[in-house]
């Protein structure tokens, strides 16, 4: 739950801002994201170990390329149900820290930055985004949400949508089995883990009838789960499904 901007303040003495990365105390005026300071909330060495995903890339799934191609070998092989995968930040360092501290220790301060680092990193590419009749999040299990008490992907849509002014739509795709977490697993039981783990509700499919869908989710490690995902929506008669993720596992 958000606290108010008073009990913000009180709670801010209480506890002074620290890195969410590794958890030094920061300024007050370097504790918060900014324009001139996106990475605002992590301290400057955190920060200069943060790699923010550059070209060249893989078109369609964001692997980074290491020579002159368009497509990565995995995507040439088996091309993903999704159109295009863009990640913010390669999962290491200080944002893999905060990342897990968030969703598996309840660091919503931690949490909050990456909401507000997501915000700044988005904002820019917004103009691109009016092609997009909807936004999603990937659902967590109505079991895993109960239990965490907060979807981590929605509240990255949450933040974006705020600036943007998208229509999101959180309701349209379903998480029907409780799956486990990809990177526990090899590569065939990440791929039987996921199967038909997702659908649109069935209410909802007029909504994606013909659409086009920005997938948003906080990390992308194979890309099975955001596959999964577009080929629901594609069943459903969606259109074309571009993914955007906080962090990429780089493999
Ligand atoms: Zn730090
Ligand atoms: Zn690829």
């Amino acid at each position: 739950m958000r606290r108010t901007s008073v009990s913000e303040w009180a709670w801010s003495l209480l506890f002074p801002p620290c890195c969410a990365g590794c958890r030094t105390s920061l300024g007050v005026e370097e504790s918060i994201p900014s324009e001139k300071n996106p990475l605002g909330g992590f301290c400057r060495q955190c920060q200069e170990g943060m790699f923010v995903m550059q070209e060249p890339q893989c078109s369609t799934c964001g692997h980074p390329l290491t020579q002159n191609k368009t497509h990565c070998q995995r995507c040439i092989l088996q091309p993903p149900a999704f159109d295009r995968a863009t990640s913010l930040f390669a999962y290491a360092g200080a944002i893999r820290a905060a990342l897990h501290r968030y969703k598996f220790r309840d660091d919503h301060a931690a949490g909050r930055i990456l909401q507000a680092v997501f915000q700044q990193y988005t904002t820019p590419l917004s103009h691109d985004w009016k092609q997009y009749d909807r936004v999603l999040c990937v659902p967590l299990h109505p079991r895993r949400l109960m239990q965490r008490g907060f979807n981590q992907a929605w509240q990255l849509l949450h933040a974006m949508t705020v600036v943007t002014g998208e229509q999101k739509s959180p309701d349209i795709l379903q998480r029907l089995k409780e799956t486990k977490p990809q990177y526990q697993l090899g590569h065939h039981e990440r791929q039987d883990n996921l199967e038909q783990a997702f659908r649109v509700a069935p209410k909802q499919r007029h909504n994606v009838q013909n659409q086009s869908i920005l997938l948003i989710d906080d990390l992308l490690t194979t890309g099975a789960t955001a596959h999964q995902c577009s080929q629901a929506l594609k069943l459903a008669g969606a259109k074309k499904i571009d993914v955007i993720t906080l962090c990429r596992a780089i493999l």
